[in-house]
């Protein structure tokens, strides 16, 4: 194993800008899941240290505070400030991000620079977000004010825990909200680390809190609290759902949602197979599989399906497993014991449903969480791997003999995140990306997105819009003030 010499500088709640221990004392352990050894214990909030943090994040959004009064650009130069201590600590952040998570060390390199990219998109958006003044109608003078919808509550998952803390805090941040942040019990570390480094960049106290925790008690009592204004997750579809349940059922606090996937990509005839093969391994093998925009059904037309299959599990067979932290390696364990189990269930439940198994299929190594990159064929859309989230490097490669058939089957899923198309026909590209039901269409590319690209789900994927001017919404309220305007002088 390459070494782990990393120091672990933070492992309790944050809050008020200081490290805190639970109220209860409870603390959970993080785990290496390239060997199955402890990385540390970290302090477990619960529905108490919850809400102590609502609390310092209300107590910063009120009337009259440092932030509520803070000058627009200022909040961006904090912002700017935060990005430069990240880009600072980039090198720790990567290698922490690969050490709870089991990602190769090239995607957390990857990962961190999008983050820094994100929040300093958003750092630029601090000073320009506005309203407008409605055309005049007789006495009155209207206006309109972008006002930030307040606490916001933001529970992400574990796959990319330190993107989705950038993609989270990016626009509450430049709209003015304040923050209280549950990251999944797999991940806490690299936002832990943020937070410290949101410290030192001079962001007023309660402005930025995290309470690691799990979903069942921390992550619900904050879904719950009725001064909480917004919710912002990612993550499952069952998740969201409940979330969205205990909002209604409580103070109507705004939601958006972020869910899984099933998405579709579709390689036409005329692709160069070579380019199309390495798309779709792009599409379903980053992070193992456990990327909610996986391209995990890949349809591909009849006249070049044996060719594809073949290249395709030749190039899986090429894929280097292994410790994640090695030069070279693109494949490492999955996030955790729980994660690998499921996964590997669905590849029995596969095998049982009569699909094809080309090539892996089984756990790597005997120690950590590895699991073959894996293609099935033959597989019937009916099928319970062909409907459901599988979550890790299993790839699904389907036969279709006409476009229409190929567009219609990409559209039968309950799940709208991502979809994609390989041609050099560019009438076929512009009619799929029209036809599918997606939030986002990749044509010759996957998982192609920049802080500027707005990105979230059409039908059970989710709704609302993370990154570029679009993200900004989910955290704005619009007032409209209409002033009476006197017809005469007095
Ligand atoms: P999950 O839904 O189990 O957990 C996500 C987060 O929600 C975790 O922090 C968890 O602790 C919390 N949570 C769990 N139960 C909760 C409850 N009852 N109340 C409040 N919070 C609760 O998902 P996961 O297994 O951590 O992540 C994988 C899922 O996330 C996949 O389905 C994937 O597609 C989805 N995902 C979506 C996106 C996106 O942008 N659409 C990005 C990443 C992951």
């Amino acid at each position: 194993m390459a070494s782990r010499n990393i120091p672990i500088k933070y492992t309790e709640i944050f809050i008020n800008n200081k490290f805190v221990k639970s109220i209860d004392g409870k603390v959970f352990s993080v785990i290496d899941s390239a060997n199955e050894q402890k990385i540390c214990d970290v302090q477990e909030g619960d529905e108490a240290d919850i809400n102590l943090a609502v609390e310092a994040a209300k107590n910063a959004f009120r009337f009259g505070s440092p932030w509520r009064t803070m000058d627009a650009s200022k909040r961006g130069s904090l912002m700017y400030k935060l990005v430069e201590l990240a880009s600072r600590d980039k090198d720790y952040l990567a290698r922490l991000e690969t050490l709870h998570n089991g990602k190769p060390l090239a995607e957390s390199q990857a990962d961190v620079e999008f983050s820094i990219g994100c929040l300093r998109h958003y750092a630029g958006w601090a000073d320009k977000i506005h309203g407008s003044v409605i055309p005049s109608d007789g006495p009155h003078m209207t206006i309109t004010r972008k006002e930030p919808v307040g606490v916001v509550g933001q529970i992400i998952p574990w796959n990319y825990p330190l993107l989705m803390t950038a993609w989270k805090w990016g626009p509450a941040l430049a709209t003015g909200c304040t923050i209280v942040m549950k990251p999944s019990v797999n991940t806490p570390l690299t936002t832990l680390h943020m937070a410290a480094l949101s410290k030192e960049a001079g962001f007023p106290d309660g402005v930025i809190n995290i309470v690691p925790g799990r979903g069942s008690t921390a992550g619900n009592a904050l879904s719950k609290h009725m001064d909480v204004n917004k919710i912002a997750f990612t993550g499952s579809t069952a998740i969201g759902k409940k979330i969205m349940k205990v909002a209604a059922e409580t103070n109507l606090k705004r939601v958006s949602l972020e869910l899984g996937g099933k998405s579709p990509l579709i390689i036409l005839p005329d692709a160069d197979i070579d380019e199309a093969v390495s798309f779709s391994q792009d599409a379903i093998y980053v992070t193992m599989g456990q990327c909610c925009s996986a391209g995990s059904r890949t349809l591909v037309h009849e006249s070049i399906y044996d060719e594809f299959v073949k290249k395709s599990v030749e190039a899986a067979k090429k894929r280097k497993i292994g410790d994640p932290f090695e030069k070279d390696v693109n494949h490492g364990p999955m996030v955790s014991e729980k994660q690998f189990k499921r996964v590997m269930s669905y590849i029995e439940t596969g095998k049982k449903e009569g699909a094809k198994i080309e090539t892996g299929g089984n756990r790597w190594g005997t120690k950590g969480y590895f699991i073959e990159p894996t293609i099935f064929t033959e597989v019937k859309d009916s099928m319970e791997i062909a409907r459901d989230e599988i979550f890790g490097p299993v790839q699904l490669i389907f036969k279709f003999s006409s476009m229409e058939e190929a567009f219609e089957r990409a559209n039968r899923t309950y799940y709208g995140l991502a979809a994609g198309i390989v041609t050099k026909n560019i009438d076929s590209a512009l009619m799929f990306a029209q036809k599918v039901q997606a939030g986002s269409v990749w044509v010759n590319c996957w998982n192609s997105q920049r802080p500027q690209t707005p990105f979230g789900g059409y039908k059970e994927s989710g709704f609302g819009r993370d990154l570029g001017e679009e993200g900004l919404n989910n955290y704005l309220e619009t007032k409209t003030i209409t002033i009476r305007v006197p017809q005469k002088n007095s």
